[in-house]
């Protein structure tokens, strides 16, 4: 194994709460990340490199080890599986809920009930739980579309202040899960490069701690 480590950044908006959090532990990227096309990036720690990729796929890169580190959202990690992965730390930015929602006012099907998600695992689960037989429909984005559409009774997505549900004449139905952004690591890296990454997960503890 090299001695770098790779951090694993999500792209989007979890990657605008995670560079002020990298900055406060003291982490910080040579160029400006959001100004280059680049996707590797050298930090001022020699050792510390980041790659920027989509947020569904920071699990896969560290759960295979190309990365050491990964920061992910809860939701992402609920839906990929945690197999070969750490969690050890909870980093308190890009809170939200992972919720069910339906079209205001509209009683969700007793029978079978039509659910379009991009969590479809998350989703199957959640309804198996419930003992709520449910045709799951995967989707990419714009779930908010397919209960207006008649394409699905009901969706599973990620629900913030609910402004999105509401403007297109739906409402927050029941709480699947609470959801923050997580630094995962690789489990073999933990422990073949523990004396590099225990530091750096220091270092992000104490400055997760400082902001509570
Ligand atoms: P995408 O839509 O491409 O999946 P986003 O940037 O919207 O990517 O979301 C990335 C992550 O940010 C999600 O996995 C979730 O953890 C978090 N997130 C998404 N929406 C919100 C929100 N409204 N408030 C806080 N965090 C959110
Ligand atoms: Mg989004």
């Amino acid at each position: 194994m090299s001695k770098q480590l790779i951090l694993a950044l999500s792209k989007g908006r979890i990657l605008d709460e995670t560079l002020p959090l990298l900055a406060d532990a003291g982490i910080t990227p040579a160029e400006d990340l959001g100004k280059s096309r680049k996707l590797l990036f050298d930090t001022n720690l020699a050792d510390v490199k980041l790659v920027v990729i989509r947020a569904t796929d920071v699990p896969t890169y560290v759960q295979l080890g190309a990365a050491d580190l990964g920061i992910a959202g809860k939701d992402v990690l609920l839906e990929h599986g945690a197999e070969g992965l750490y969690e050890p730390l909870d980093l308190d930015i890009a809170r939200c809920k992972l919720m069910t929602a339906g079209v205001t006012g509209q009683q969700p099907a007793l029978a079978r009930r039509r659910v379009a998600t991009k969590f479809v695992n998350i989703a199957r689960r959640y309804y198996a739980e419930q003992g709520i037989q449910a045709e799951v429909i995967k989707l990419y984005g714009a779930m908010e579309l397919a209960p207006l559409m008649n394409l699905a009774d009901e969706i599973v997505d990620i629900v913030d202040t609910g402004n999105t549900l509401r403007a297109n004449g739906m409402e927050p139905r029941e709480l699947i899960a609470h959801i923050s952004t997580r630094l995962v690591v690789n489990k073999a890296a933990m422990t073949m490069k523990h004396e590099r990454i225990k530091p750096l997960l220091a270092r992000l503890d104490s400055a997760v701690k400082k902001r509570q």
